[in-house]
């Protein structure tokens, strides 16, 4: 992976890409993260902020904040609980499909997440089924590549964290995977409390955690991470009706429509919001 990393700007130096081993290694060495528990040996998927990383951390989430709810009358703050009742997530679909296919190394033991395995040896995965992954790695006579070993067949493997709660372990809770869900469920409570009326939205800043089974690309796919998340109610029927539609109409997006994808292309084209709505792009 290559980040393109923009100095003329403000250094008056050239304009050069960088490796993100190269960026990794520069937040490493000054101080903004640290891989947790590093003492140890580290524990895949963790970071800990350091003295520069949380302070730029802190910033980042103090200017959303401000920006999209102080400073905003239809917008709602909340700060959910991370350890979860588990029929929030039976009734999200989390708990039967929040899932990935894992192959087990059938001679060393290693685990490998089935479409990462393939991709990292050219290998497209057209469909994300148990059954195309076992089809792909057996026409490709895919191996582990530790030791050469016979992989297992795929194997759904939940990505949520649970816990047991209470010294009786009575509950089986889990560890929230994204911070959307806190909105839903609170849906009523902020409507009631504080009297919202549509169009309003609710806005949390907190940690979701993701049991992935090759976390990797350094602060790209985490175990433990921070999201900053909107969800904005409408009445369903004024949806051409948004009375703030106007102030984002003119802004210009990469928009990488789902039609555009079916037809295979990647590149996103450049619209404004009012034309994507105009288009049906947006509904
Ligand atoms: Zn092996």
């Amino acid at each position: 992976m290559v980040l393109s990393l923009l100095m003329g700007k403000w250094g008056g130096m050239s304009q050069r890409e960088v490796t993100l081993d190269e960026l990794t290694d520069l937040c490493l060495r000054r101080g903004f993260v640290f891989p947790s528990g590093r003492i140890y040996g580290g524990l895949s998927g963790f970071f800990d902020y350091g003295p520069l990383g949380v302070e730029l951390a802190r910033n980042v989430l103090n200017d959303w904040w401000r920006w999209f709810v102080e400073t905003r009358d239809d917008m709602y703050g909340i700060d959910g609980a991370i350890i979860t009742h588990p029929r929030t997530w039976e009734a999200s679909g989390h708990v039967e499909s929040f899932i990935d296919y894992i192959v087990v190394c059938e001679k060393c033991g290693t685990e490998y997440r089935a479409d990462h395995l393939l991709e990292d040896l050219g290998i497209k995965v057209p469909e994300y089924t148990a059954e195309t992954l076992k089809r792909l790695i057996v026409e490709h006579n895919v191996r582990c590549p530790a030791c050469g070993g016979r992989l297992s067949d795929p194997q759904r493997f939940n990505l949520m964290f649970s816990v047991e709660v209470g010294p009786r372990k009575s509950v089986t809770a889990y560890l929230r995977p994204e911070t959307a869900q806190l909105i839903f469920t609170n849906f009523k409570n902020v409507v009631f409390s504080m009297g919202a009326t549509l169009p309003f939205g609710i806005a949390q800043i907190g940690k979701a955690f993701r049991n992935e089974i090759s976390p990797r690309n350094f602060l790209f796919r985490l175990r433990e991470f921070t999201q900053m998340e909107i969800e904005y109610f409408v009445n369903p029927e004024k949806l051409d009706d948004c009375p703030r539609f106007g102030e984002v109409a003119g802004l210009e997006v990469n928009m990488l429509t789902a039609e555009d994808q079916e037809r295979g292309i990647g590149e996103a084209r450049k619209m404004t919001l009012g034309e994507a709505v105009e288009a049906g792009i947006v509904k």
